[in-house]
């Protein structure tokens, strides 16, 4: 089974300026539950100064948490963030590292050195915690087939903060195309020097982006080189600022549509997926949404 995580109320919601009702929030988790969908990043644990889409996180934590069986992933950009996470409950804990050191100064105004430091934080707060109530801790290798900034990035980069990233106490790292710089050779590439540095297990996600419409083109090749969890956006909400009419985030909706075509279980509905589209589209008056599938409707059976 393939694991599709949807990112729209995180990675969707902070990229527009529209601050979503949390009422609407809670009713568009509900409406992808009924869909389907087993992971959910619904926030972010930011200062609301930085972020006022996401300062509603905690409510929105403890919402999807009544679903039974839903994982409820958070980004925490450190370990402030991650005591948050830590009291509302969240399952899943992720930490962007970017492997571009310009980009992370730029982003998270931190070093690799200061971001890892974050990282064993973290991690001792999560074990702190009563065995049972341990979250997922992931590091997340963000910029890792290149950044805006520098340009390529070296793998061997991305290889040394991977491993890292496991020191520094996290249960396993993710891929991230942040910038749609990855092509579809590349990431099969790097999947399996981190697999050869790491351990099959301390990798199974990525996260795309389609700035350069390559999104399913490279979760394609991530899918046939055995990765298993696929990050992606409802409407590809969020949009890309830099191509428009192209979302930033993959589409939901055309990677359930792929997948499932493809003969593979996601465990999600299309119609009912459809209809969580509906709720968000009621919910963002204006906000463009985006995707094919949704626009040409499944092929006749
Ligand atoms: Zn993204």
């Amino acid at each position: 089974m393939i694991l599709v995580s949807e990112v729209g109320p995180r990675d969707g919601l902070q990229s527009i300026s529209t601050v979503m009702p949390t009422a609407a929030k809670f009713a568009w988790i509900d409406a992808l539950v009924a869909a389907g969908v087993r992971e959910i990043e619904v926030g972010s644990f930011v200062p609301a100064k930085l972020l006022p889409q996401l300062a509603d996180t905690a409510d929105v934590v403890a919402h999807a948490r009544r679903h039974a069986g839903l994982t409820v992933a958070v980004l925490v950009p450190n370990a402030k963030g991650a005591e948050a996470a830590l009291a509302a409950g969240a399952h899943k804990l992720t930490l962007p590292l970017s492997c571009s050191e310009t980009h992370s100064l730029k982003n998270l105004r931190k070093t690799h050195a200061q971001v890892l430091d974050e990282a064993r934080a973290i991690a001792a707060l999560i074990a702190a915690q009563p065995i049972g109530q341990r979250p997922h801790f992931e590091g997340s290798l963000s910029t890792a087939f290149g950044c805006t900034l520098e340009g390529s990035v070296p793998e061997a980069q991305v290889l040394r903060l991977g491993e890292a990233l496991l020191k520094a106490g996290c249960d396993e790292v993710g891929l991230a195309d942040t910038t749609g710089y990855a092509n579809p050779t590349q990431v099969r590439r790097l999947i399996r020097q981190l697999w050869d540095a790491l351990g099959q297990d301390k990798l199974t996600g990525i996260h795309l982006h389609n700035t350069r419409g390559l999104g399913l083109a490279n979760a394609l090749a991530a899918l046939d080189t055995g990765l298993s969890t696929f990050d992606s956006s409802q409407a590809g909400l969020g949009g890309c600022p830099f191509a428009p009419g192209a979302s930033g985030n993959i589409v939901t909706e055309d990677l359930v549509f792929m997948l499932q075509s493809m003969g593979l279980d996601t465990g999600i509905d299309f119609d009912r997926l459809m209809q969580a589209r509906q709720v968000l589209a009621a919910a963002l008056p204006g906000e463009p949404l985006y995707g094919m599938t949704p626009q040409a409707g499944l092929p006749k059976p």
